[in-house]
């Protein structure tokens, strides 16, 4: 997506330890327009895909998330990083943090994600697909069709876009970085 691959070039920044920041637009600092932009790629992507409801995880897919779900009239549920008092009627899994080096407890409501749901996942970074190996259990446990993932930025350098397409996982990811080497940021069809 030529928008969001010129403005990492433009914004981006690289931190040691193969971590980009996009806290200008991304992360911390919100860009709305480019938000909806990339919400209408997401949505031409997965058009042929037959979707009830968009999933996400906090807090960070939350906004292309709402975006999405805001265009296409559904409705939008993130999976929340700490476990409610009690866990009556919650489906959990465990998921280790890429950015904070820790575990962390993933939950989400069996009342808003069950056998009937068609689901699309979207976050803001593919990295080892450990979040989304969270999510993968989390539709596992509830029954629910996981028709795909969308990731704004995928580091091709990590490798959880190849574990998700090779176990049968459609991924659509906005913009890949194929290098953060010596802090240049390589993007793929830059
Ligand atoms: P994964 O679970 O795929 O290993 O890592 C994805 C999660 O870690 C994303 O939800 C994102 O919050 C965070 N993350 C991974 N790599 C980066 C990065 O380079 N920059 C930022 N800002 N977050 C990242």
């Amino acid at each position: 997506m030529k928008a969001l691959i010129d403005r990492i070039q433009k914004d981006g920044k690289c931190y040691p330890g193969g971590i980009l920041k996009v806290d200008k637009f991304i992360n911390h600092q919100m860009d709305p327009n480019l938000m909806k932009d990339i919400a209408v790629e997401f949505i031409r992507r997965f058009a042929n895909t037959k979707v009830n409801k968009i999933i996400t995880i906090e807090a960070s897919g939350i906004a292309p998330a709402i975006m999405m779900g805001f265009l296409m009239n559904l409705p939008v549920v993130f999976a929340k990083k700490k476990k409610p008092n009690t866990l009556d009627n919650m489906l959990a899994t465990k998921v280790t943090s890429f950015t904070k080096q820790r575990d962390y407890d993933v939950v989400i409501s069996r009342d808003y994600l069950t056998p009937d749901d068609h689901v699309i996942f979207i976050d803001d970074f593919l990295a080892y697909g450990n979040a989304a190996k969270g999510i993968i259990d989390l539709c596992n446990q509830s029954g629910a069709t996981l028709e795909g993932m969308g990731f704004i930025i995928e580091k091709a350098f990590q490798d959880g876009g190849q574990y998700l397409r090779e176990h049968g996982v459609r991924v659509e990811s906005l913009a890949i970085i194929e290098s953060l080497d010596n802090c240049e940021i390589k993007i793929k069809n830059a």
